[in-house]
């Protein structure tokens, strides 16, 4: 059975689409990890459900990685949230490979239920080193999506143009309107 991911926002790299398995629609706040049906739609939505399996341990472990990635997001640098992110890290090893392909790594568990939190944990690294600046909020008041600004001069503003780029649009010309 496939199940569509019903999120508005997929794509953005696994940290921060973790923190987009919640949304608000129409200002009621969704939430696609409220159980392991949802899990599994994300592991699928992100390349890892054939090597972790959706159960209550795994979402319990994922949603703790989304809490201390979230609190990292909205307060970047703040010790209590590194702290809860390092945490996270502490569940998974890099070792390093070599095959007939040539040199690699892998990561290793001791439990393989904090594989997708440890996954996405170490994902966010990959941002901080490449551009913390440029993980955002999406500027819209109503929203709670987060994403990657990789465009050239890094001044994407919305989750969405056609979302809440044009909602926004769409208040100022009220707001315009009105007043005269
Ligand atoms: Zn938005």
């Amino acid at each position: 059975m496939t199940v569509v991911d019903p999120r508005p926002l997929t794509g953005e790299p696994v940290s921060l689409d973790l923190l987009n398995t919640r949304w608000n629609d129409e200002g009621v706040r969704q939430d696609l990890l409220t159980d392991v049906e949802g899990l599994a739609v994300w592991l699928a939505a992100n390349g890892l459900a054939e090597r972790f399996g959706a159960d209550a341990t795994t979402l319990r472990h994922t949603l703790a990685a989304r809490d201390a990635l979230a609190a990292l997001a909205d307060h970047p640098g703040d010790p209590a949230a590194t702290a809860r992110v390092d945490a996270v890290l502490g569940h998974g090893r890099i070792r390093a490979t070599l095959t007939a392909e040539g040199p690699g790594e892998e990561a290793e568990f001791a439990d393989q239920a904090w594989g997708p939190g440890w996954t996405a944990a170490r994902d966010y690294l990959d941002l901080l080193r490449t551009a913390p600046d440029r993980i955002r909020a999406c500027a819209h008041e109503a929203c709670i999506l987060h994403f990657f600004d990789t465009s050239r001069n890094g001044t994407r503003r919305w989750c969405s143009m056609a979302v809440c780029g044009n909602r926004a649009k769409a208040s100022r010309h009220y707001a315009r309107t009105k007043e005269s």
